[in-house]
């Protein structure tokens, strides 16, 4: 242990500031998307089966929810542009930008060079949660995806049902292509439905039984053309263990919804980010 300076206190004592003030973010016209989604019709649904990840697409300008249906279960999603696999959710920026968890008029960014939003939050059942006295919330952008790969490195053991892998053959399945393939395009994800937040005493990153029931949903509006992946992670609720069979595990089930035209008609699809690229070489 290091010599404590006379002035620690002093130090420690110093108010945070803000890393990115986020008020100058392109505003969110939730009036709008949700004037559209009130006019929109059920085009497609499809399940993620327990310890399975299921892929759907959804058009910019189209809705997508994500409903807790049987038990309580969470959710890894990751989303790609449909276009171009290597545009894809930046977990870390999106955490930079809204905190460590995110909800309604908030957004899923993409990764760089593009950043742009992908998907906006339109409706949260969840909201009410907010933060518990554990400094635990519901659907956040700090975790990363249950896989094997860690699970061997602490346990020694080879699960194949980790989201990692779930999504990992879904995307696979949906592309045509093979495992190795599909393997690197999956990344961190939102966990929906989970409730996690660090402690206060060591900053370790806990998890705890999901306030999520049966009904509830997460409801985002495209803002570009996505495919998307969700897993049903095996650890279910969340509330004991993952990388395992040990927990219950839920279906959940992904709807996708159109509005018609005339009411996004004062709408655009944002464009990639206005960065010159140029890094300072002239
Ligand atoms: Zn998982």
């Amino acid at each position: 242990m290091c010599e404590v300076p006379k002035d620690a206190e002093a130090r420690r004592a110093v108010a945070p500031v803000i890393c990115y003030p986020n008020e100058t973010l392109p505003s969110v016209d939730l009036g709008l998307y949700r004037q559209a989604r009130g006019q929109a019709v059920k085009i497609s649904e499809v399940y993620a089966a327990p310890r399975e990840a299921a892929c759907f697409e959804v058009k910019a300008g189209q809705f997508f929810r994500i409903s807790s249906v049987e038990g309580s279960q969470v959710g890894d999603l990751n989303l790609w542009n449909a276009h171009n696999l290597s545009e894809r959710f930046y977990s870390g920026k999106t955490r930079a930008l809204h905190g460590t968890h995110i909800t309604e008029g908030e957004r899923m960014w993409s990764s760089l060079p593009y950043l742009r939003p992908m998907a906006t939050i339109i409706k949260d059942t969840l909201n009410w949660y907010g933060m518990d006295s554990f400094g635990g919330s519901v659907h956040d952008v700090i975790g990363t995806r249950c896989d094997p790969y860690t699970g061997n490195l602490l346990s020694d053991v080879h699960y194949h049902q980790c989201c990692h892998s779930n999504l990992t053959r879904a995307l696979a399945d949906h592309l045509g292509c093979s495992l190795a393939e599909a393997e690197p395009h999956i990344h961190d994800v939102l966990n929906v439905f989970m409730c996690t937040g660090f402690t206060r005493d060591t900053g370790q990153y806990f998890m705890k039984a999901s306030p999520v029931r049966p009904g509830d949903y997460l409801e985002f509006f495209a803002e570009i053309d996505l495919i998307g992946a969700l897993s049903a992670c095996p650890g279910g609720d969340c509330s004991s263990e993952h990388t395992s069979d040990a927990a219950a595990c839920y279906p959940l089930l992904i709807e996708v919804f159109e509005a018609p035209a005339e009411a996004l008609a004062a709408w655009r699809s944002p464009q990639e980010n206005g960065y010159d690229r140029s890094h300072g070489h002239l």
